[in-house]
């Protein structure tokens, strides 16, 4: 088997509005038909892939960068954005049994896809999504995938054929973690600055075959995918309403400040 480093970037579609709607008999977003984007932080998942893919072939290794995506056949439209960001190759996964999938039947879909490629030695993802927005996923894949996990990455310090090492933002510190390949790691928007796409990899994108894998591809049995493969289920998506009263204080100054401290003080504020 030729020896390419192979990165996999998994990517989501996600509302480019906030104008969502909910489907009441499943309760999932309705993706079709609204403005979509891909989730802002799997932009920089792209590019660390690439970064990395050029770190590697200015080494003399081979590397290639496949994003992956499991979401409706719109979907589709990401995996070629990710490719006129310098991703060689894009894979969708796309099946109605896949619908209302929740975080862990998510992450057992990308894994059942993840195990038909060879070769893979890294997987990069985004911290979060702009609409789940659980960060599950990443830490849920490497643990059916049993392989080592490092999240909120900030900087890759280093990366050969069989190592990585990382250095994420902690609460107060930086932390530096060294783990055996093959791993995953999830980023955020302190890691790089993503490229503007080439004329070069527009046109690539606008040419591109993209595989789409369903359900039996994936050699998966439907009762694992989708929202019957989902242990969790979102009941009631809404806008938390926010009530203002808003209450004008009389009196003297030194009275209103009485008044303001002693309202300060029964709501535990000082
Ligand atoms: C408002 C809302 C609330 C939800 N709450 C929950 C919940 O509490 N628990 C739950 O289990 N599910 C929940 N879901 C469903 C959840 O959004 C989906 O399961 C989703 O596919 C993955 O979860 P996430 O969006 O939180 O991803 P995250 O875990 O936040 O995503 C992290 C990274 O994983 C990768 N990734 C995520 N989804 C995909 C995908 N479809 N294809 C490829 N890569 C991907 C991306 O790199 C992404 O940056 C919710 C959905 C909505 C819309």
């Amino acid at each position: 088997m030729e020896n390419i480093f192979r990165i996999i970037v998994c990517i989501k579609q996600v509302p480019g509005t906030t104008e969502i709607k909910i489907n009441p008999e499943t309760n999932t977003l309705v993706r079709e038909g609204i403005e979509t984007v891909i989730n802002p932080f799997d932009t920089y998942a792209i590019e660390e892939g690439v970064r990395i893919k050029e770190r590697m072939q200015q080494s003399g290794s081979e590397a290639e960068v496949t994003a992956i995506t499991m979401g409706p056949a719109q979907s589709e439209s990401i995996l070629r954005e990710a490719i006129s960001l310098g991703a060689d190759k894009a894979i969708l996964l796309s099946d109605r049994a896949f619908a209302g999938a929740d975080t862990w039947a998510t992450a057992l879909t990308l894994k059942n896809a993840v195990k038909k490629l060879e070769g893979w030695r890294l997987i990069i993802l985004g911290k979060q999504t702009l609409d789940g927005d659980t960060g599950q996923v990443g830490p849920e894949l490497a643990h059916m995938l049993n392989i080592p996990f490092i999240g909120y990455a900030s900087s890759i310090e280093h990366i050969s054929g069989q190592k990585i090492t990382v250095k994420r933002l902690a609460e107060d510190r930086y932390e530096t973690f060294e783990v055996r390949l093959p791993a995953a790691i999830s980023v955020g928007k302190d890691i790089n600055v993503p490229r503007v796409p080439s004329l070069r990899g527009k046109l690539k994108a606008k040419n591109e075959t993209i595989p789409v894998l369903n359900i039996a591809d994936l050699s998966m049995d439907e009762k694992d995918a989708g929202l019957s493969g989902s242990y969790t289920q979102v009941i009631k998506i809404f806008t938390p309403k926010h009530v203002y009263e808003v209450k004008m204080i009389e009196g003297s100054p030194d009275e209103q400040a009485e008044e303001l401290f002693t309202k300060l003080k029964q709501l535990n504020i000082v």
